[in-house]
C-alpha cells in the first residue's frame, strides 16, 4: 500500500500509515484553568489577608514561588508557580490593594490542571488505519507535528453509461432523455470517503466506445465505477466489452434488494484496477456503493478494519415491516426519536424517497417486524 508524508491538514479524512506517538505531554506544565490566584490551599480557608507578591500571566514561565502567607496572580494557561497547590478563582477573593482574602476555600489541586493529565509522553495518539478527524489534528498540531505519513488515496473514475444521459445543465431534454444524476451522486459519496478528486466520463450504450473508454480509464485509474449496463438487456455492454478486454467479472449479481445485477472484475498485472458495476437504477447504484464500493475503497485507503463496518444504530420498527422477496431488502426511512419509518417509493428507481433518507433498513429475506419490534438501522449523513 502507498503511503506519503502530507501537511496536516491535507491529511484530513485519509488514514494514518504509522502509529503516532506523543513527544508533548498535555498539558505540557502545571497549568491554571482559570484566572485568580495561585495560593496555598490550606491558607484559603483562614479568612486572613494574603499578600500578592507578583504576576504570573500566560506564555511565558517566570519561575515564581509561592510563600506562606501570599499568593501569585494568575491567568489561565499560566504555569503555576513553585509552593502553590491551588487556585483560587478571582470571583473568590476580596482584593484590597496588595492583598487578597479568600471568601470561598479552595482545595488542594483545584483549578490546578497536572502536566500530563490528558496524555503522556510516549502515549500512542494515533494508531496506523485510524482516519485523521478534525479532533486527531488537533492532537497531531499539539504535538508540534507538520506532516504526518498517511496512505494514498485510489485514483477512482466515475465511467456513466446509457445513450439516454443527458448531463445536468445540457437540457432541454428531448423525448425518452433523462438527465444523468448518477455520476453526482457516485463522485459525492466518494468525495465523502474523503476523494474528491475522481474523474467523470460518460459513454453511449455502444460495444466500441464503451471499450476504448474502459481500457483508458483502467489504464489511469485503481478503481473504475461503472453506473448502468451491467444488467442482461441487449444495450449493457459493460461484460461484453470486459470480455473484450480479456477481463472476467470475478462476480455477477448479488443477492441484494436493491441492486442486484452488481458485478465486481479486477485486472491483474503490475498495475491492477477493480471494476465495480453498479445498476443503472439510482437506488440500486447508492447502496450496492454502500454495501460494496465503500468498504473496498476503506481497505484501499488504509483503513483498519474496525473502520470499515457501516455506521449501525438500535431502533424499533416504527410500523410493521415485512420482506417477501428471497433477498435482503434495504429498505429507505427517517428516524423518528428512534423509531424507522419507511418513507416513500421503496423501487430502485425512487430518487426522491432516497433523497429524503436518513437512514437505511435491513430487512433480511422473508423477515417480518412489527410495529415496536428492535432493529438496526445504517445511519446515512
Ligand atoms: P441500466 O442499469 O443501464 O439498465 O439502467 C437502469 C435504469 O437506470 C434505467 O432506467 C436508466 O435510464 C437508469 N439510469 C442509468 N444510468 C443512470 C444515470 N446515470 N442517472 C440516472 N438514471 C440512470
Ligand atoms: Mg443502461
Amino acid at each position: 500500500m502507498r503511503s506519503c508524508a502530507a501537511p496536516l491538514f491535507e491529511a484530513l479524512d485519509r488514514f494514518a500509515a504509522q502509529d503516532v506517538v506523543a513527544t508533548v505531554p498535555i498539558p505540557a506544565f502545571d497549568m491554571s484553568s482559570m484566572d485568580g490566584y495561585a495560593l496555598i490551599a490550606s491558607e484559603s480557608a483562614m479568612q486572613k489577608a494574603l499578600r500578592v507578591t507578583s504576576e504570573q500571566p500566560a506564555g511565558l514561565h517566570l519561575g515564581l514561588q509561592v510563600e506562606p502567607g501570599c499568593a501569585v496572580r494568575i491567568f489561565t494557561g499560566a504555569p503555576v508557580p513553585a509552593g502553590a497547590d491551588a487556585v483560587i478563582m478571582q470571583e473568590d477573593v476580596r482584593r484590597e490593594g496588595y492583598h487578597i482574602i479568600c471568601t470561598e476555600p479552595v482545595a488542594v489541586g483545584e483549578n490546578i490542571r497536572r502536566a500530563g493529565v490528558d496524555l503522556c509522553r510516549g502515549q500512542v495518539v494515533m494508531r496506523g488505519g485510524e482516519p485523521v478527524t478534525p479532533g486527531r489534528l488537533a492532537v497531531l498540531a499539539s504535538q508540534g507535528l507538520a506532516q504526518i505519513n498517511v496512505h494514498a488515496r485510489p485514483r477512482v473514475a466515475v465511467l456513466s453509461t446509457g445513450d439516454e444521459l443527458v448531463p445536468p445543465g445540457a437540457g432541454p431534454l428531448q423525448a425518452g432523455q433523462i438527465f444523468n444524476s448518477n455520476g453526482l451522486m457516485l463522485r459525492s459519496l466518494l468525495a465523502r470517503l474523503g476523494i474528491r478528486e475522481s474523474t467523470h466520463v460518460h459513454c453511449r450504450d455502444d460495444l466500441l466506445d464503451t471499450t476504448g473508454t474502459l481500457r483508458r480509464l483502467m489504464d489511469e485509474n485503481d478503481v473504475v465505477l461503472v453506473s448502468g449496463g451491467v444488467s442482461v438487456g441487449d444495450h449493457d455492454q459493460i461484460k461484453p466489452a470486459l470480455r473484450h478486454l480479456g477481463i472476467e467479472p470475478g462476480l455477477w449479481r448479488v443477492k441484494v434488494k436493491p441492486g442486484k445485477p452488481f458485478l465486481f472484475a479486477s485486472r491483474h498485472g503490475p498495475h491492477a484496477t477493480h471494476i465495480f458495476g453498479l445498476p443503472g437504477n439510482p437506488v440500486s447504484s447508492f447502496v450496492t456503493f454502500l454495501l460494496f464500493v465503500r468498504p473496498a475503497l476503506l481497505r484501499m485507503m488504509g483503513a483498519a478494519d474496525s473502520q470499515l463496518a457501516p455506521r449501525l444504530i438500535p431502533v424499533t420498527a416504527g410500523t410493521a415491516l415485512e420482506n417477501r422477496d428471497d433477498r435482503p431488502h434495504y429498505l429507505r426511512g427517517m428516524l423518528d426519536g428512534g423509531r424507522f419509518m419507511p418513507f416513500g417509493l421503496q423501487q430502485s428507481h425512487a430518487l426522491m424517497s432516497l433523497s429524503r433518507a436518513g437512514a437505511l433498513l435491513r430487512l433480511d429475506a422473508g423477515q417480518t417486524l412489527q410495529a415496536g419490534d428492535p432493529a438496526e438501522a445504517w445511519l446515512l449523513d
